[in-house]
């Protein structure tokens, strides 16, 4: 498996986490890309000071204020990437930017539901249209008919879980927007087991899961986009990343098994593996089809 190779790509959430972590990978690779474009909220704040002395000393990391529910950021940021691309377009498009709420179902409220739904869902979904003319830029100027992630891609990183069967978990948190807005889909395990977001990998591997009803709110949106960009020439996938040890990831109070390095690493080479067949599939960190 190759080394993916990309001009120029675009990580939103990119100051801390997973989002830092494929900045940092970006940087490390024998080839890097032309152009990194690291959005955060806050770029000249203390948040972003890691992507601040990474900017100092890579000149093709360029730091954007993008906050993904507010549809000027999301404009402005795409006009300035277009300015530092010239006639070029982008290739890579990451939708990482992601939020949690480890609230009780007792106390979720139409706010944190709104909020979470509008950062997890409905920010992809503006970036997706907002790109859409840098993304299709890129897959006119790559030679070739097929699909992949060096010539157009959207990687939208999502979560998978089980809400309403697999309580596992649930008394530790309930995360009801969360789940909301990522994951929807339903996994059938042999016992009925109630699982939280992340905790639901160390299960992957030991139990079959069954497709069930495509009713997922970002997967969903993945699934819209592939089929609607497709005829652009633009890859489109979703992202299990693991569960990674991050804020996000450790919301519930307990460490998660994989690193942000090992979760990234796995991604990244899924990436650059995937063609034409994987546009509209839900993918983990090491490539294992989630079904829907
Ligand atoms: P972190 O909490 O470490 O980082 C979240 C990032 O998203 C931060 O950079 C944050 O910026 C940014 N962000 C949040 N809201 C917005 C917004 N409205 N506009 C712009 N940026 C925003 O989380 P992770 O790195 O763990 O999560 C990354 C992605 O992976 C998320 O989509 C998450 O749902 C997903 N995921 C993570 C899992 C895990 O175990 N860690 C498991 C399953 C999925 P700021 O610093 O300004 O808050």
């Amino acid at each position: 498996m190759g080394e993916l190779c990309v001009r120029s790509v675009l990580v939103t959430g990119a100051n801390r986490g997973i989002g830092l972590g494929f900045v940092q990978h970006f940087l490390r690779m024998p080839k890097p890309p032309q152009w990194i474009f690291a959005t955060c909220r806050d770029p000249k704040g203390q948040r972003a000071q890691e992507l601040q002395n990474l900017a100092s000393k890579h000149p093709n990391l360029v730091i954007i204020a993008l906050e993904v529910t507010d549809p000027a950021s999301i404009k402005a940021a795409a006009a300035k990437v277009g300015e530092h691309l010239g006639g070029s377009g982008l290739n890579l498009l990451i939708n990482n930017a992601g939020m949690v709420k480890p609230t009780m179902l007792e106390n979720e409220t139409l706010e944190a539901m709104t909020e979470i739904y509008t950062t997890n869902t409905i920010g992809p979904l503006l970036m997706g249209q907002a790109f859409l003319p840098l993304l299709k830029k890129a897959a006119q100027g790559s030679p070739g008919s097929g699909l992949s992630c060096s010539k157009a891609a959207i990687a939208n990183i999502s979560s998978i879980g089980g809400s309403i069967t697999f309580p596992f978990g649930w008394e530790m948190v309930h995360a009801v927007s969360y789940r909301c807005s990522k994951v929807l889909s339903h996994l059938c395990f042999p016992c009925p087991v109630p699982v939280w977001v992340p905790l639901l990998s160390p299960f992957l591997s030991h139990h079959r899961l069954l497709p069930v009803s495509p009713q997922a709110a970002l997967n969903m949106l993945t699934k819209c986009q592939s089929l609607g960009y497709r005829e652009h020439g633009i890859l489109c996938v979703t992202f299990h990343p693991g569960w990674v040890q991050t804020d996000l990831g450790a919301a519930a109070g307990q460490t998660p098994p994989l690193t942000v390095d090992e979760s990234v690493q796995g991604m990244l080479k899924v990436l650059s593996s995937i063609s034409e067949k994987d546009t509209g599939t839900f993918l983990d960190w090491e490539g294992k089809v989630i079904p829907w």
